[in-house]
């Protein structure tokens, strides 16, 4: 009877959605969070992307900003402590990306992109360092032309041209590079720079903005890389096929900047609950797998669709940088982002991998 239940289960996932099964032998490393964010407003699954932002004087007053992809709420503000100290009202958003000394009216500003399904445009926000909180700053609601509307994005900062990008994508796999600027009046423009590719759906996405690299995530297929210059060939390059290391869908993608070229590039490994390392530089190769699990006060994560992850130390609840990642179940009640510090996942490995807070992502240029 058991051996047909899960054959069953098996026939069902294949007729639903043509997701395959695969058996993934990595070794999972173990490790619990220290903090939790408040629970997000709606039910069901409602939370979905990080990011991190570093406050310019002081670290221990640095936020994470999370999407929000229920009516309610855009863009939620947390302190370190998880504390809600925003709830942006805009319109449902999935993914969130920072850069920081975005020219903007004179002044040097961290810009904050996220991709709204409800207009199918760009959110575009500031950090107003003294509140913390969002301002937004679009200069008008920039017309996608993702036909089936905007789906995963991030963030490039071209340290070759100095030129700020947003990358959207949306499920059909078009992905869609926007070069943003000051309109003259204060506010934030874009223009369309150049037009990608992937065979199936993507979402998650990351760029290299030293290495001038984008990474982007076909969720049952493959992690693929293309050259994040707009005038650059739009040929893609696999980094790891789903199913080698990664269980599908492989959602949420970010970078760990130990240094100005080493460093790691981490994805989320959604049907097994799991995150994979590999390196930053090179071909990207395996490092190793973690999982978070069940605390004393804080539950373990599932299903994580985006995270973040900063080298940079924030104050004394993460002097030694942070992994932050949305967690698909809380138990009795909603959604919510999960905290583990770096040095936590850097020695559950051996070697351990790199702790260096030397590097500022503030300081690419
Ligand atoms: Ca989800
Ligand atoms: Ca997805
Ligand atoms: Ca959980
Ligand atoms: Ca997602």
């Amino acid at each position: 009877m058991k051996y047909l239940i899960g054959f069953l289960v098996i026939v069902m996932m294949i007729s639903c959605g043509g997701t395959k099964t695969y058996i993934i032998t990595d070794t999972v490393h173990p490790v619990k969070a220290t903090m939790e964010t408040a629970p997000v407003p709606s039910n069901d699954d409602a939370a979905d992307d990080p990011c991190i932002w570093i406050h310019p004087t002081d670290p221990a007053l640095s936020t994470i900003i999370g999407t929000h992809k229920k009516e309610g709420a855009g863009l939620l503000v947390y302190d370190l402590a998880g504390n809600e100290i925003q709830s942006v009202q805009a319109g449902r958003m999935n993914n969130v990306d920072i850069r920081y000394n975005f020219p903007l009216n004179g002044e040097s500003v961290a810009l904050v992109t996220a991709g709204d399904r409800d207009l199918n445009s760009i959110a575009i926000y500031k950090v107003d360092p003294d509140t913390r909180n969002l301002v937004k700053v679009s200069a008008r609601d920039i017309p996608l032309g993702l036909e089936d509307g905007v789906y995963g994005s991030c963030m490039y900062f071209s340290s070759k041209t100095g030129k700020f990008y947003a990358y959207l994508n949306d499920k059909t796999g078009k992905i869609e590079q926007w070069e943003l600027f000051d309109n003259g009046a204060g506010l934030v423009d874009g223009k369309l720079v150049r037009t990608l590719k992937v065979d199936s759906q993507p979402e998650g996405c990351v760029a290299d903005d030293i290495h001038g690299i984008l990474y982007v995530g076909e969720e049952e297929s493959a992690l693929w890389k293309f050259a994040a210059e707009p005038d650059a060939e739009t040929t893609k390059s696999l980094v790891d096929s789903v199913g080698n290391h990664v269980y599908p869908d492989l959602e949420g993608l970010s970078i760990y900047y130990a240094n100005r070229n080493t460093g790691y590039l981490i994805a989320s490994s959604q049907g097994n609950n799991t995150f994979v390392i590999y390196t930053r530089e090179g071909n990207n190769d395996y490092v190793g797998t973690f999982q978070i699990v069940d605390g004393e006060t804080i539950d373990g994560v599932q299903e994580t669709d985006g995270l973040d992850v900063t080298n940079f130390g924030l104050g004394s609840a993460f002097p030694k940088g942070v992994f932050v990642m949305q967690d698909g179940t809380n138990p009795g009640t909603t959604q919510n982002f999960k905290c583990v510090p770096w040095e936590s996942i850097a020695n559950l490995f051996e070697p351990a991998l790199i702790i260096d807070t030397t590097w500022d992502p503030r300081s690419i240029k």
